[in-house]
């Protein structure tokens, strides 16, 4: 076998999506232990900074990437896009978001908001990935507080299975299937964290992991880059205040999680979409990880340990304990 740098799309013809292949991150050069390159300081990284938003030195998708491999049977395509690091405070040691100030984190996300907005106009850019993993549980190696932008040349298939269902929706009862899910969770109200003027953070009826969030915008909205300032003022202090009760959940044991923000794609119009955040707090019990396995892996569809009113009503009790009272 030839071992030469590779970096393409490979298509799935059974579940028709896209596999992003790369192994250049094989050819990663070595760091030493206990190097951090996103403090300050760094070549990459300069002084006299709140936040940044980086390249990724060793992206899955690049601005001009190499030619993909023709295959006699299957299809590939060009690994074209941008992959990007939003280093979230010059502080290293922070557990999560949930300990920066709203101020800090109202500036995170409206850096994010710009880069939106940037990448809009270029050819490649069909959609706009931002997510965060925390946590070694999840694989972080890096512990400095970052996330990560993914500038995709797709609609990603969670995204694309959502915008059919909403198309499906608005086109046979005439609303937005999102707008109906947040009155139906305000009407229960069991599985309800916190809201505010603007957010409403809850447990979905339908949540796949043990500790799931979303956060919806009261208003309906498209893109994050629609938002006002105060509401992504607003924003920012129900992120705090919803990962804050979710890394105080287990006693003195904060939660790994992944968190990724659903918009709209960048190209078209999706007027019956509505953006959102989703969280999923991967812990089920004290020190119990929830894996995807063989029924949520190999089928296709997740098993809930619990029932997401009682998890709710945990995860509800931790932000009165331990998040309310935090500065606004
Ligand atoms: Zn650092
Ligand atoms: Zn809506
Ligand atoms: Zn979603």
């Amino acid at each position: 076998m030839v071992n030469k740098p590779t970096m393409e799309l490979r298509w799935d013809p059974t579940l028709r999506e896209w596999i992003l292949v790369s192994n250049i991150r094989r050819f990663r050069p070595w760091q030493p232990e206990g190097f951090c390159p996103f403090c300050p300081g760094n070549p990459e990284t300069g002084y006299g900074w709140r936040a940044l938003i980086l390249e990724n030195k060793y992206p899955m998708l690049m601005e001009n990437p190499p030619e993909p491999g023709l295959h006699w049977f299957y299809k590939t395509s060009k690994s074209v896009g941008k992959c990007y690091v939003v280093v979230e405070t010059p502080e290293h040691n922070i557990n999560d978001i949930s300990d920066l100030s709203v101020d800090q984190i109202e500036y995170v996300l409206n850096m994010v908001i710009s880069k939106v907005k940037e990448e809009m106009s270029r050819d490649y850019a069909h959609y706009f990935l931002w997510f965060r993993n925390k946590g070694k549980e999840i694989g972080v190696s890096l512990t400095h507080p970052h996330s990560q932008v993914y500038v995709l040349p797709f609609i990603p298939n969670r995204v694309s299975r959502e915008l059919e269902s909403a198309r499906d929706y608005y086109s046979e009862k005439g609303r937005c299937l999102f707008c109906d899910i947040l009155n139906a969770e305000l009407k229960d109200s069991v599985r309800i964290i916190y809201d505010n003027d603007h957010w409403v953070s809850f447990m979905p009826f339908y949540s796949h992991w043990p500790f799931e969030v979303h956060i919806y915008p009261r208003r309906h909205v498209q893109l994050i880059t629609e938002l006002t300032a105060e509401e992504v003022r607003s924003l920012a202090y129900v992120l705090k205040v919803s990962l804050c009760g979710l890394n105080h959940v287990f006693s003195g044991k904060s939660m790994p999680y992944i968190m990724v923000m659903h918009q709209a794609p960048l190209k078209g119009s999706y007027p019956f979409y509505h953006m959102h955040i989703e969280v999923y707090g991967v812990m089920r019990d004290e020190g119990k990880m929830k894996y995807a396995a063989g029924m949520e892996t190999g089928g296709g569809n997740f098993t809930y340990d619990s029932v997401p009113e009682e998890n709710a009503q945990r995860l509800r009790n931790s932000v009165l304990r331990n998040c309310i009272s935090v500065t606004k």
